[in-house]
Parts: structure tokens; sequence; C-alpha cells
């Protein structure tokens, strides 16, 4: 009982002070992800999902991993989130990287949980667990800096100001963007949720190793523009990103419903 109120306790905690840490897109960004993923869902898609998640919706599932966090026993998912690359590579690169990649990091984990989801006889608990996982590590393989450099945590160490706020790169991409636009995550994907019949099936037809390719040359070319103890006006960096979000946003909801069509149908 003590035990399970001190989880709540921290649990609550970590929520009051998500927006001052960097979890991947923030609870809003997963959020729109989870709300563009179920728009596309097949029928059988969203009753085998419903029987694994009752009623929570995709949405709301998409921010378990990060609140997770406060939980040590879930220490061992941490670096499930990300896939460091420290520089630009080409495809052919990325694709021989990924081939020889053996460490525990979002790519390797990702490929895990599809292949643990096909299993018939997995346990209702791993089901679950296994589930939330994939939902939020695809959208989160979509924030940029989630696949960019070590030495800077993707990031977190690139301090720069937003308008006077003191932050870092990391979290100007999980959560300031996103947060200027004002918008709840319902009205966000409203706003957002026009991929065309042929965005959605070149989108889903990518393998894996597409989609962090595209997500890197994202971070690399975010490198390149400021330098740490930049002070960013947000209303010109919004400016020059805001497509480039949407975008990502939307490809990651998109493709979530992709790999969750095919391993429920
Ligand atoms: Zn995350």
């Amino acid at each position: 009982m003590k035990t399970n109120l001190l989880k709540k306790l921290a649990i609550g905690i970590a929520i009051i002070y998500a927006p001052l840490q960097s979890m991947a897109w923030g609870a809003e960004g997963h959020r729109i992800c989870g709300q563009i993923a179920d728009s596309y869902l097949s029928p059988q898609a969203r009753k085998a999902i419903k029987e694994i998640l009752g009623n929570e919706s995709i949405a709301i599932t998409s921010n378990w991993a990060d609140f997770i966090k406060s939980d040590p026993d879930f220490n061992y998912l941490s670096s499930w989130h990300y896939i460091d690359f420290d520089k630009a590579y080409t495809l052919p690169e990325m694709q021989d990287f990924l081939a020889h990649d053996t460490k525990v990091d979002a790519y390797t984990k990702l490929n895990f949980l599809i292949t643990e989801l096909k299993k018939k006889d997995l346990s209702k608990e791993n089901r679950l667990l296994y589930l939330r996982m994939l939902i939020h590590i695809i959208e989160d393989v979509h924030q940029p800096m989630h696949t960019a450099h070590t030495d800077d945590k993707g990031g977190n160490d690139f301090k720069v100001n937003w308008f006077n706020t003191p932050t870092n790169l990391h979290s100007i991409w999980d959560s300031q963007l996103i947060e200027f636009q004002q918008l709840s995550y319902t009205e966000y994907t409203n706003a957002i949720n026009h991929a065309t019949l042929a965005q959605r099936n070149e989108w889903q037809k990518a393998p894996i190793a597409q989609w962090l390719y595209e997500s890197n040359q994202i971070a690399e070319k975010l490198y390149t523009e400021i330098k740490p103890g930049d002070t960013l006006n947000g209303y010109k960096y919004n400016f020059n990103h805001i497509d480039t979000l949407n975008n990502q946003l939307l490809k990651a909801g998109v493709r979530l419903a992709g790999v969750l069509n095919q391993l429920f149908s």
C-alpha cells in the first residue's frame, strides 16, 4: 500500500516537473503522434489494441514510457528512447551502422519489441509493457534530437535560451516549439493530420533505417544553425522550423499506425 502511494506520488511529481526535464517529445508531442496513429488504425488493430490497453487511448498511453522513468525498477528502459549517431550518415552508411548495432538503443529495441509482440504466447503483462514501449519509441525516433550526438546527450547539454528562458536544443524540440503553438493535442492533431494516401503509403513503406536517417539528417542541420549560448528568437525559430516539426509529428503517427496495423492484422 505504502509503496504504491509513494509510486503514485513520485509519478505525480514527475508529471509536474515534466516540462523542466528533457524526455523526448514532451507529453503533448507524444499525444499528437498517438492521436494521429489512432486515426489510421484498421478495425482489427483497433480491437486488438483495445484488448491490451483497455480504455487507455494510444494518445494517452504514449506518455507512459516517460512517466515510468520516475520508478527505479524501470531504469533499464531509459536507453531504449534514443540512438546516437554522432555525425551525418548517408543512407548506406546508416544501414551499415545499424546492421552492426548491438547496443541497447531505440533501433535494437524497436526490432525486439516488434518480434516479441508477434508472439502468440506473450504474457499479458509483457504484451502491455511492450506495446506501450513500441508506441513511445516509434514516436521518439521522429524527434530529431533522439538521433543526435552522444557527447552532448542528444542536445541536452547544448545550452541555449528560448527568448530569455535558459533551455537546450533537445528540449526546444521536445516541448518549446510544440507549446509555442498553443494548441491542445487534439486541436494540434486536427490542424496537421492531412497526409495524402500517397504520402502515408510512402512513409509506411520506409524501413526503420530510413526513419532514423531522416531524423538524423534534420538533427545534423539543427546543430549547424546555432551555437551553444545563443539566445533564440522563438518567433523566428518557430517560423523556420514549424513545417519540419509538424512533418515529423505526422510521419511518426502515420508510421506508428502502419506498424500497429501490420502487427495486429
Ligand atoms: Zn521517450
